[in-house]
């Protein structure tokens, strides 16, 4: 085993998610050992189900000049901005300004199609990029990272064990300690990046301290424990543990209806254009931010008590079809969406729909403020008009909250000072997206908190020798 200060030394990188991926690559490019730590059996965390893209601006792919990027997430964080103001505008900056950045990277470095680009809840510019093909954006993003990371002999990914401690010495943090496949306990010296994602599958740990509120609502994340309690074992300091955002559409399977794990009806169905529908009728501006979305859902009464579960209708015209046809022919695969005709949905949904196009076609404003429409291009609608539907519910989907960053993703203690050798990088850390996080922006801050974690922990390295 390397000592930490020769110059063999290996960076420790915790989860195998985007976060953990972005930073073993800039690290691995820079010639610096990886062992990587994963807790689960594959790698990919909720990485790889990310479905909708990754926001960047400006970039060459938006078809506006966008330069609103830093404005709307300073107003999607919300009520949060009223604390640690000064630093989230930080954080917020940088990831936002890196974002252009970002997307170069995957694009011309990792070979990653992010050509198309649409419009998700809460943004005033379409920014939120994907491939053009079928290939889902969490997907692509997570394969290319690890094929390169892989084809490296410098890069060590260790999947099914779980890292249980951080080790420290009165200075610095030293290593981890880990649970191997074997069950044995092993450690491993060297300095730590921590990307082990949120606690958003947490149900009776920490969601339950912070937010017992939420408990038995469904959610997107596999169970599995926070990692929080790790870090704050080692002094750092916590933000925004009470924020965590409830999606407003994950399916409701008709074939499990009652199973506590909802996949995700991506923004992007709304966001090309898809509108929902609760007992037929329109509630909200389908694009405003998912705070705003999935609160006019749960002031009305659930429709079961376990899970905690509304029955809200997702539905598309054939223009939104054809724009988001690589999502809905999949969820039409896995049973979660159907084609179907108008008078399959709630009475009252065909004077709804036509007073909608009323509003597409400019004859009205929208009652709900909505005034981006996309791909809908129904206008005179029947009964026998065609729809995609799915049935969908607000499920706990991603945690704001976590541990405290500054913009070189040093982790911070309670003082505001760094804890040398421990950078976190992803959903581990808080601050980034106060209140509610904009659809497309986690995928970006991985990529850009986690190069600059891999970046700074090169620069420790060296200085260490
Ligand atoms: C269904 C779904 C769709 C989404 N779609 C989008 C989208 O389109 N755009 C977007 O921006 N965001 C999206 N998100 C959010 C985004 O995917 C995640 O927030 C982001 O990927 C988190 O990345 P991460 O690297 O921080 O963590 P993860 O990708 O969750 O990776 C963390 C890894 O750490 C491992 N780990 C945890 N604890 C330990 C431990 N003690 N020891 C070792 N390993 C550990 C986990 O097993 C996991 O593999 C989506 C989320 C979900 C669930």
């Amino acid at each position: 085993m390397p000592s930490p200060t020769s110059p063999q030394t290996a960076a420790i990188v915790v989860g195998s998610g985007l976060a953990g991926l972005s930073a073993a690559s800039q690290l691995i490019a820079k010639n610096v050992p990886v062992r990587m730590l994963e807790r689960g059996v594959k790698p990919g965390g909720n990485s790889i189900k990310a479905s909708s893209g990754i926001n960047g601006a400006p970039t060459r792919y938006q078809p506006t000049h966008d330069n609103a990027f830093f404005s709307d997430t300073v107003k999607s964080a919300g009520k949060a901005m009223v604390s640690f103001t000064q630093h989230r505008e930080i954080l917020i900056a940088k990831v936002t300004e890196s974002s252009k950045d970002a997307i170069e990277w995957l694009v011309q470095e990792k070979g990653v199609d992010l050509s198309k680009v649409s419009i998700m809840g809460g943004h005033t510019h379409p920014r939120t990029h994907r491939g053009a093909g079928q290939t889902p954006p969490g997907f692509a993003i997570t394969s290319a990272l690890l094929k390169s990371l892989n084809s490296s002999p410098i890069f060590q990914l260790q999947t099914s064990c779980t890292v249980t401690k951080v080790l420290h010495s009165e200075h610095r943090v030293t290593g981890v300690e880990y649970t191997s496949e074997n069950g044995h306990r092993e450690k491993l010296l060297g300095p730590v990046i921590f990307a082990a994602g949120g606690f958003g599958g947490d149900a009776e740990g920490l969601l339950a301290q912070y937010r017992p509120d939420l408990a038995g609502y469904p959610s997107t994340n596999d169970p599995r424990p926070g990692t929080q309690p790790l870090l704050t074992a080692v002094g750092a300091q916590l933000i925004d543990m009470e924020y965590v955002q409830v999606h407003p559409t994950g399916f409701v399977d008709p074939a499990a209806p009652s199973s506590p794990l909802k996949f995700l009806a991506a923004e992007v169905l709304r966001g090309d254009g898809g509108i929902l529908l609760l007992n037929g009728k329109r509630f909200v501006d389908e694009l405003d931010t998912r705070e705003k979305v999935t609160g006019a859902i749960t002031a009305t009464l659930p429709e079961q008590a376990l899970p905690k579960q509304w029955s809200v209708q997702l539905v598309l015209d054939e223009g939104v079809y054809e724009a988001a046809r690589s999502h809905v022919d999949f969820y039409i695969f896995k049973g979660l969406m159907k084609r179907s005709t108008i008078s399959d949905l709630a009475p009252g949904a065909l004077g709804e729909i036509s007073r909608y196009s009323q509003v597409v076609r400019g004859e009205e404003a929208d009652p709900f403020g909505r005034t981006q429409f996309a791909h809908w291009k129904l206008k005179e609608p029947t009964p026998e008009s065609v729809v995609y539907v799915g049935t969908v519910t607000p499920v706990v989907h991603f945690t704001m909250g976590g541990v405290v960053i500054n913009e070189k993703a040093e982790v911070l203690k309670k003082d505001d000072e760094r804890i040398e050798g421990l950078w976190a990088a992803g959903e581990v850390a808080g601050g980034v997206h106060g209140a509610n996080r904009l659809g497309g922006s986690s995928l970006l801050e991985c990529v850009v908190f986690g190069r600059v974690a891999g970046d700074e922990c090169v620069e420790y390295i060296k200085g260490q020798m």
